[in-house]
């Protein structure tokens, strides 16, 4: 049997999740093993924040000097207005998803998504610099996704966006437009992807379709369409194989899934708060013995 977990004393500091639905959050597994193997008395809680009382919330973090937050759906947005600064990347993308303290005592809000979202395709760098990328979706892992190919040492030389709410997509180009610089952003309704899900080298799904329970669905049922050379990514990572993961390897694509963005988000949320490098390899080995495989 494992030694239980130390108790929590008078000088445990501690960070939250802040969302709802907050229950299935992998998060607090990921930072309470690396701030155990740290040996740092931290603790990390899963709080749920009905929508509506982020302001509260936020408020509720700084009354009791937290040491940083995560932030997730359905606040990403709300709490923009709530913190005494934001990085520049969190401005670009529209969306936070971490509270960390600056070196001034600033509450200051960051979006970690952008680097976690580019962990995984850094091996791939070579093959994806200056291609044609489709990204499926327009909402908040699309802005984060958005941003950080524009921004990348690779960025793509044109970047399609395909949406079941075209709008939606053409407010996300508009508002990513300045930081694309060279690249062309174009959109798609979804329905419409096929010549650019052919053409481009790297695919995005950043949307909810194939997460668990609905793992009949994917952004794109024609598989015929995938090939070899293609990079297929997943934001989903439940399950760790979805099915446009798996239609695309079977026709010769590398395929990508959500768990190393997951990891790569924490691990950069974990550095703002901590100022350390979260044990990445004792973090993936928890979160497979978790999930199974
Ligand atoms: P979101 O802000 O709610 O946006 C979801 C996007 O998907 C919207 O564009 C939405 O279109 C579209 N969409 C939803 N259901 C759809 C369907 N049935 N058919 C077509 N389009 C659909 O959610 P998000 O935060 O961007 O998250 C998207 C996915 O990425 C989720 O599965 C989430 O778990 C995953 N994610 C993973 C990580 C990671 O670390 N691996 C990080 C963040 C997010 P409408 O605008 O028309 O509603």
């Amino acid at each position: 049997m494992s030694d239980p977990a130390p108790l929590l004393d008078a000088e445990t500091r501690l960070v939250a999740l802040i969302g709802q639905p907050v229950t299935h959050s992998l998060s607090p597994l990921m930072h309470n093993v690396a701030f155990a193997a740290h040996g740092l008395n931290w603790r990390y809680a899963a709080l749920p924040v009905a929508p509506g009382r982020v302001v509260e919330a936020v408020a509720g973090l700084r009354a009791l000097s937290f040491a940083g937050a995560n932030v997730t759906v359905p606040h990403k947005e709300a709490a923009l207005p709530h913190v005494d600064r934001l990085t520049d990347r969190a401005k670009a993308i529209g969306a936070l998803n971490t509270l960390f303290w600056d070196e001034g005592g600033a509450l200051t809000g960051d979006n970690t998504d952008a680097a976690g979202f580019l962990a995984p395709l850094e091996e791939h760098a070579g093959a994806l610099e200056g291609c044609h990328a489709l990204l499926f979706g327009a909402g908040g892992a699309a802005r984060a996704a958005t941003y950080a190919l524009l921004t990348s040492g690779f960025a793509p030389a044109r970047l399609t966006l395909a949406a079941r709410t075209p709008q939606r997509a053409e407010r996300l180009a508009a508002d990513l437009a300045p930081v694309g610089g060279d690249s062309a952003l174009a959109v798609v309704p979804e329905a419409e992807a096929g010549e650019a899900v052919r053409s481009a080298r790297l695919l995005v799904n950043a949307t909810p379709q194939g997460m668990a329970p609905e793992t009949g669905a994917t952004p794109w049922p024609e598989a015929a369409d995938f090939r070899a050379g293609q990079v297929a990514y997943d934001l989903v990572y439940t399950p760790r194989e979805t099915r446009f993961l798996r239609e695309a390897a079977a026709q010769g694509a590398t395929p990508v899934g959500g768990l190393e963005m997951l990891v790569g988000q924490a691990a950069a949320s974990y550095r703002r708060w901590t100022g350390r490098d979260m044990p990445a390899a004792t973090v993936r080995h928890a979160l497979r013995k978790h999930l199974g495989g």
